[in-house]
């Protein structure tokens, strides 16, 4: 087999903040095919960086009085420790605010303007007179063009749910200085996706079965015209106005490369500084950065999270390919991290923090084999519920896995001067089992299934288990005459815990390394699966190679800091669940919060499952108007099997129309000419399926699947539409 040559990145990550899990996630992802592809004898080029520049950490920067290469740089130094301690080997990680990212940046857009995929457009955007400056759509709020909500960003409603552009909001301040923001013009740069040559060659590289098939097909819905008849791909405004962090665009005094254009270029960057920075160069070797990415072999992967598909998928392979650069082999998406199947964005809570767990001295080894455990090939949500991932890491992993070396090293070591002996034929078919799955699990590992590769070994592990619980170690050291057996029976399960710890190296390198000193063995690789230690090894004194979870650390590791009831806080924070200003697109992998008992989301032993919510005052309660309503009309609504259409009368001379997800509880035949309780001063909603002018009271449980039913309120008899309730 000839040794690959794979250039490999995670996903940059924004320098406004430290890791959170969904970092990590990804990173254990790819450091696992990483290091499985380096047992294969292939080389690997792994590299990472600080995306560094943009708008929200030149304002952080700003508010903290630091430069943004101060603030940046701070970030950095936060790193290592998450890396480390994860056991993730990055072979380098660079910044994109690097001299090698501001070169080859400039160097692409030349590349990219000299085929003409370049244009230049005025276009009108709102500026900040105080700050002198163009606000990013985040860094402005107004009014709600279409329900009129207060303190709405520039790019969407948070209460309706609308998108609008920045200049439709009504009252528009700027966040930065409160001042109101003019409409000033500029030139933009824009890099034309829309061109038919670059529309022609994405489609081409989108749809040749190289994506994973959910991905290919989310690429071609944004092929597709929308409404307006507009082509699919529109130019991309790859430019930003002084001031502005990042990259300055070559012959255009005061014009920046948006930090999007820059960002994936920093994966070539990180890897050209590696290649002077420990890397080929540096070890003497002849190859230069331009010659690895010029040769035909090299092969290019990208780990990203499903919330930046569109990037690099369409602009970064347009990008290379139209600056005659090579185009990335494949982009691996996967899905978001839940907790006990809860996804919430980062800004309702802190989620798992991963230095949190190691302080309290969880392993991290645990995290890589929960984690395998969990991760397929698909764009799938990974959830992570600590129930699950005590079982897992405490009935397979420990028990099943490192139980094997401990119910039979000890012998090996007491009883027969730490020397294998002969095995048998039984033993010998049991070990021929464990060989014969090499190739399905190094497969599996190729393929990024590592939840079927550990379910494989998992399998395995049992067998062993079987054949230990047959032969009784324990209890044929007992009889002189079965001393035998008992050796075969141990130096079976020695080989077979080899072979185990073989196919489990890439998720537990440290637990491997141990496990490889303890056999006397070199650094196991793939192809050593044929080559078993054999009669008369030696190998060492057998010590406890991992523990147990401790359910404590679990509820450690849940707990709020310095708060107090997890349960509340919890709840307030979900009140504000303004995200905070990203990189201008989309979130980067949500985190959740941390539920007051990781068991379960509901608290069984509060009221109806959850704690009673934080003390208001009466003031507070008069805020919410709460009205008797007569339900005139209800319908089933046609696309959806939960909501049902109400019309209201509130005694307000007209009705209102109210959607409430109780379709799967009541009847509309049950509702018409009942009363119930409105809450008539909410804003109005406007949902897929029509505008909703209020909410209807009901109870449920917090935990509704063991608890099961939905009620709606019903006044007393007498009360008439249009009351309010005190
Ligand atoms: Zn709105």
């Amino acid at each position: 087999m000839t040794a690959r040559q794979l250039f490999v990145t995670t996903a940059l990550p924004y320098a406004n903040g430290n890791f959170h899990i969904g970092h990590i996630m990804e990173y254990i992802q790819a450091d696992i095919w990483v290091r499985f592809q380096r047992m294969q004898g292939h080389q690997v080029y792994f590299v990472c960086a600080d995306d560094a520049h943009g708008a929200p950490i030149m304002i952080a920067a700003q508010k903290a009085g630091i430069t943004p290469q101060e603030f940046v740089a701070n970030i950095a130094k936060g790193r290592k420790p998450y890396l480390d301690g994860f056991h993730i080997a990055f072979d380098n990680w660079h910044s994109t605010d690097g001299p090698e990212n501001h070169e080859l940046a400039q160097q692409i857009y030349l590349d990219l303007e000299a085929e003409g995929l370049i244009e230049r457009r005025t276009i009108e955007q709102y500026f900040d007179p105080e700050k002198s400056m163009f606000l990013p759509d985040r860094f402005i709020q107004g009014e709600c063009p279409k329900c009129g909500a207060a303190d709405q960003y520039g790019d969407s409603c948070e209460n309706c749910g609308a998108v609008y552009s920045p200049t439709d909001l009504k009252q528009p301040r700027s966040t930065l200085s409160g001042a109101t923001p003019v409409l000033k013009s500029s030139e933009h740069f824009f890099f034309k996706l829309s061109h038919p040559k670059c529309v022609d060659y994405l489609k081409e590289w989108t749809q040749d079965g190289k994506l994973q098939s959910e991905v290919a097909n989310k690429v071609k819905e944004w092929f597709t015209p929308n409404e307006q008849g507009l082509s699919g791909l529109s130019d991309w405004d790859i430019s930003r106005d002084a001031p502005y962090f990042g990259i300055e665009i070559p012959n255009a005094p005061g014009k920046y490369f948006y930090v999007w254009l820059d960002a994936p270029v920093g994966y070539l960057a990180a890897l050209k500084n590696y290649f002077v920075n420990g890397g080929p160069l540096a070890r003497g070797e002849p190859r230069s950065f331009e010659d690895f990415m010029a040769s035909p072999d090299v092969e290019q992967y990208h780990f990203i999270g499903k919330d930046i598909t569109y990037f690099h998928t369409l602009f970064w392979p347009a990008m290379l390919h139209f600056s005659h650069r090579k185009t990335p082999n494949n982009i691996f998406v996967h899905g978001f991290i839940t907790v006990s199947g809860e996804k919430m964005s980062k800004s309702r809570g802190t989620g798992i923090d991963p230095l949190k767990y190691l302080s309290i001295g969880m392993n991290p080894e645990w995290l890589r084999y929960y984690m395998a455990a969990k991760l397929n090939a698909r764009v799938e949500d990974v959830d992570f519920n600590p129930d699950d991932f005590v079982a897992r890491v405490n009935a397979d992993l420990v028990g099943k896995y490192i139980n094997i070396a401990s119910r039979s090293a000890g012998f090996i070591g007491k009883l027969f001067e730490h020397r294998l002996g002969p095995i048998s034929a039984e033993g010998q078919a049991l070990i021929e089992q464990l060989q014969a799955k090499a190739a399905s699990v190094s497969q599996g590992y190729e393929d990024r299934e590592y939840a079927r590769v550990m379910r494989e070994v998992m399998l395995l592990a049992d067998l062993v288990n079987g054949f230990v619980d047959q032969y009784k170690p324990w209890e044929a050291a007992k009889k002189p005459e079965l001393r035998d057996q008992l050796w075969s029976t141990c130096s079976t399960c020695i080989e077979c815990f080899r072979l185990l710890s073989l196919y489990l190296k890439p998720v537990l390198p440290q637990l491997v390394s141990a496990v490889e000193a303890f056999l006397g063995v070199a650094p196991l690789r793939f192809t050593d699966a044929s080559a078993p230690l054999g009669a008369g090894r030696e190998i060492g004194n057998y010590k406890h190679l991992m523990q147990r979870v401790d359910t404590a650390m679990m509820d450690q590791l849940f707990e709020l800091e310095g708060s107090p009831s997890a349960a509340q806080a919890t709840k307030a924070a979900s009140n504000s669940s303004k995200p905070k200003a990203g990189k201008d697109t989309a979130e980067q992998t949500a985190t959740t919060p941390n539920p007051s008992n990781p068991s379960n989301t509901s608290n069984p032993l509060a009221p109806g499952g959850e704690d009673i919510a934080h003390e208001i005052s009466i003031d507070d309660f008069a805020k919410v108007d709460l009205r008797i309503a007569l339900i005139t009309a209800c319908e089933a609504v046609e696309g959806s099997n939960k909501l049902l259409r109400l019309t209201l009368d509130v005694g307000e001379g007209n009705t209102r129309q109210v959607f409430s997800g109780i379709a799967k509880h009541y009847t509309p035949q049950e509702l018409v000419g009942q009363l119930t309780v409105v809450v008539a001063n909410l804003a109005p909603r406007t949902m897929k399926f029509g505008v909703s002018e209020g909410m209807v009271l009901a109870a449920s449980h917090a935990n509704e699947k063991e608890h099961p039913g939905v009620f709606v309120l019903k006044p007393w008899p007498g009360a008439k539409p249009g009351m309010r309730i005190h």
